[in-house]
């Protein structure tokens, strides 16, 4: 399963704390991640990671992008809800493509957890289903 993680300045730290927790169950995906929270998501955990552009400089919209393709299948999105962000509009955009495409997406720790969990217990199936008759 392809999995998007992003976190916004201030939520840097619980993204790599739900990274080293969740290493175990991440390693076994394919991760997608904006510059900056790949680069330290790597960092801490030495986890493999496909990093695009920095989430103000244009990731938000690459991680749109694979998913208006169904090509992500879920997102981790850790925002900062308290912080004025330059792209809101990318971000707004990208919860909405979400939604769009049905794909699972967690805004806060507390459903990052449950999601990650389902994907572990294999209740993303669907997921999968969908992928391989797309040929993926
Ligand atoms: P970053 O981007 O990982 O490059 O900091 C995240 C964002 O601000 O959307």
């Amino acid at each position: 399963m392809k999995i998007a993680l992003i976190a916004h300045d201030k939520k840097k730290a619980d993204m790599i704390q739900f990274a080293i927790a969740y290493q175990a169950i991440l390693e076994k995906h394919e991760l997608y991640a904006t510059g900056t929270t790949g680069l330290r998501i790597h960092e801490a955990t030495g986890l493999p990671i496909h990093r695009f552009q920095s989430g103000p400089l244009g990731g938000d919209q690459e991680i749109g992008a694979m998913i208006a393709q169904n090509k992500m299948d879920m997102v981790i999105f850790f925002r900062d809800p308290l912080t004025a962000q330059p792209h809101e509009p990318d971000v707004s955009a990208l919860i909405r493509l979400c939604d769009v495409y049905s794909i699972p997406l967690a805004t806060n720790m507390g459903t990052a957890e449950i999601l990650i969990k389902g994907l572990e217990r294999g209740d993303f199936a669907w997921r999968k289903i969908i992928n391989e008759k797309q040929g993926e």
